[in-house]
């Protein structure tokens, strides 16, 4: 295993950017393709910049934001915080004690890091479910989680949803629905009601996700949770600052749902091409990916054996991309925890520049040079870590 821990993957992150930074130097901007799904947009206007201040900026650009953001989620009451994991941080602190139960139902495993590991702090215990028939709250329940759509874009169902959030009426235990992306999948490309309507009590999504934002989070919800949660941001400073709002709304003023929907035709294509030379690549709801054990699978195919773990062959591969094309994906620029799994956005401004027979070339061309990488071990280490 050449990735063995969270530090390794700061290594690999940080010998990313070392490419990315190159790469602008000699080529320029257009030689690189984020293809990430996160945009990390900050489409302030030039008369924003004027109201930037630390008093005068909140009091524009929150009122503001308050009507974008419940109108893009629903909710009574909005909260914009740095990223979606201090907000779920927040929530975590403001609504649980130590010793009682956080239950998160996703329909698949793993979790999004900042649930489990704000659980940890909190001195919470933190049960996880991806099967819906073992979902069940324990005593000392106290706040539930429901991933609308995870990191791999696999998403809730509308049955699942509404069985959670009936038990936990029940049980007077509020449910929270991280929605850092579901909130455009969910709702554009599966046409499902918002967390909100579905009977949530919070919901929150990544402005950086499917849409042309800048990474932040924004918290909508009931009136009397959100403030609890407000005093523990404030607290903490977890809230977003005035020059990250400022985009925020800029970014919900201009959100196209369109060209989501427009990155399902590419994707489409795309993966019809790669069907010939592969057999383990998936649809996403706006791009395609392969999974570590099926990159394995594939290396296999070719009659190669690599004691390299399944993971290690989806971050050489994504090192590769960006070494070899500049582009730029999670396994190779993502934070330690993101999903490994390779995954290309179509919805991503980047991937207009790129032709469906251009994108298949690159992953057949990579795929090879990954093949030669992984017999010899030294230089996969290099291309991993510098
Ligand atoms: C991206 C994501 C997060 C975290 O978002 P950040 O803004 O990067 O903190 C949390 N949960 C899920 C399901 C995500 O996809």
């Amino acid at each position: 295993m050449l990735i063995k821990g969270p530090e390794d993957e700061i290594l690999k992150k940080e010998q990313a950017f070392k490419i990315i930074r190159s790469t602008l130097d000699e080529k320029g901007r257009e030689a690189l393709y984020d293809l990430t799904g996160l945009a990390g947009g900050f489409p302030i206007k030039k008369e924003d910049k004027k109201l930037l201040e630390t008093y005068i900026g909140p009091a524009v650009y929150e009122e503001k934001l308050q009507k974008l953001a419940l109108e893009h989620l629903g909710g009574e009451k909005a909260i914009a915080f740095n990223r979606t994991t201090s907000g779920i941080l927040a929530t975590i602190i403001a609504l649980t004690k130590p010793g009682d139960k956080i239950v998160h139902y996703l329909p698949e495993s793993p979790s999004h890091p900042s649930i489990p590991e704000s659980a940890k702090i909190r001195g919470a215990e933190y049960l996880e479910f991806d099967n819906i028939k073992e979902f069940h709250t324990p005593p000392r329940t106290s706040l539930i989680f429901i991933t609308g759509a995870t990191m791999d874009h696999k998403i809730t169902e509308i049955e699942e949803f509404k069985k959670i959030i009936s038990l936990s009426k029940k049980k007077k235990i509020p449910v929270m629905v991280d929605d850092a992306s579901g909130a455009r999948i969910r709702t554009i490309i599966y046409k499902q009601p918002k967390a909100i309507e579905l009977g949530a009590d919070l919901a929150i999504t990544s402005t950086d996700k499917l849409m042309n934002g800048p990474r932040g989070g924004i918290l909508t919800g009931k009136t009397r949770l959100v403030n609890k949660i407000k005093t523990i941001a404030y607290k903490f400073g977890l809230e977003a600052q005035p020059p990250l709002i400022a985009a925020m709304v800029r970014a919900l003023e201009e959100f196209e749902p369109s060209k989501i929907l427009k990155a399902i035709k590419i994707r489409d294509e795309v993966h019809k091409k790669l069907k010939k030379a592969f057999k383990g690549f998936q649809k996403t709801p706006t791009g395609v990916m392969i999974r570590p054990e099926e990159i394995k699978k594939e290396i296999r195919r070719h009659n190669l054996k690599t004691r390299l773990s399944p993971k290690d062959t989806s971050y050489l591969w994504a090192m590769l991309l960006l070494q070899e094309y500049g582009i730029i994906t999670i396994p190779a620029a993502g934070m330690p925890g993101a999903s490994p799994t390779l995954r290309l956005d179509f919805s991503a401004p980047d991937a207009q520049r790129l032709k469906p027979d251009q994108i298949t070339k690159i992953l057949e061309e990579t795929f090879q040079k990954l093949l030669d990488t992984i017999k010899e071990p030294t230089k996969a280490k290099t291309i991993l870590g510098g």
